[in-house]
Order: C-alpha cells, then structure tokens, then sequence
C-alpha cells in the first residue's frame, strides 16, 4: 500500500519516534505547530476512527493517555489539544487514521476547538436530536 504512514510505521520513511507498542507508533509532526506537536497512530492501516477496530481503538486511545502524560510531563506545557482531521473536506491529508497531540503554551496565539469551525444549524437542538440520537 502507497501509504506514508504505513511506511514509517514499517521504517522504510524514518521518523522521530515518540512511542511505540505492539499496535501502536507516535511519532514528531514534520511540521510542528507547537513544540512536541505528536502524531499517534494505529500500526494497522485504517482510514478513519469510523473503520478502525474497536479493540484497536482501546489501544490507541490508550496510548494517547500515556503519551499525553509523558508529554505534559517533560514539556510542561499550559494545556493540549487533541484532534483528528477525518476526510479531505475536515483538512485530512494523509488517509491512515492519526491523533494529533498539541502541547500548548501561554502566548501561542492558538485557538480552541471552536475554532475550526463556524456553521451554526439553521434547525432547533430538538429537531437535530431526532434526527442523531442513538
Ligand atoms: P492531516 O492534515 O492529515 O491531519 O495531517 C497530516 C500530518 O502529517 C501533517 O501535520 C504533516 O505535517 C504530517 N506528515 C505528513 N507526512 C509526514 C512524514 O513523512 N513524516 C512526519 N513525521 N509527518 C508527516
Ligand atoms: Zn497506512
């Protein structure tokens, strides 16, 4: 498979590697935007959470925690963000599902999570739940 992730996963692209387990690699963003900008991924190939096993999905948000702690730890940042850009229009652009990890420091000129996006629903919360609730 022609998939940059899968490839460094396997070694042949090199990479910073962060963590590593048996379902897991993190490894460092070739283009940080923030100091310990970390990008964690299951070794399986899987384009979105959507498809990813669901005991893979244990083990990766797993391995989130430990290195979230790892990293708040030796970098002490002010905060983290987590995110997951899912499909082209979401900004993905490689298609071997990643976490970012974000450390976040006072003065970064960063954003929340509300920032990504603004597109408030025309429709009511309760028209919308009718159509969501699980
Ligand atoms: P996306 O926009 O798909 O969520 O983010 C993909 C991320 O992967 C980007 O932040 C990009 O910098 C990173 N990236 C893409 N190719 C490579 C690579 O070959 N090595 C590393 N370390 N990061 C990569
Ligand atoms: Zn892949």
């Amino acid at each position: 498979m022609n998939c940059v992730f899968c490839k460094i996963v396997d070694g042949e692209i090199p990479s910073y590697k962060v963590y590593e387990d048996d379902n897991v690699y993190a490894f460092l963003d070739i283009n940080p935007l923030t100091k310990g900008h970390t990008v964690v991924i299951p070794k399986n190939h899987s384009e979105t959470l959507m498809d990813l096993e669901d005991d893979q999905v244990n083990n990766l948000f797993l391995a989130i925690k430990r290195i979230s702690q790892h990293l708040e730890k030796v970098l002490e940042p002010a905060g983290l963000n987590i995110g997951i850009n899912m499909r082209k229009y979401a900004g993905q652009v490689v298609d071997h599902l990643h976490v970012h990890i974000l450390p976040r420091f006072e003065g970064d000129n960063g954003g929340s999570i509300h920032s990504i996006v603004n597109n408030p629903p025309k429709e009511t919360l309760e028209e919308i739940l009718d159509k969501v609730e699980m």
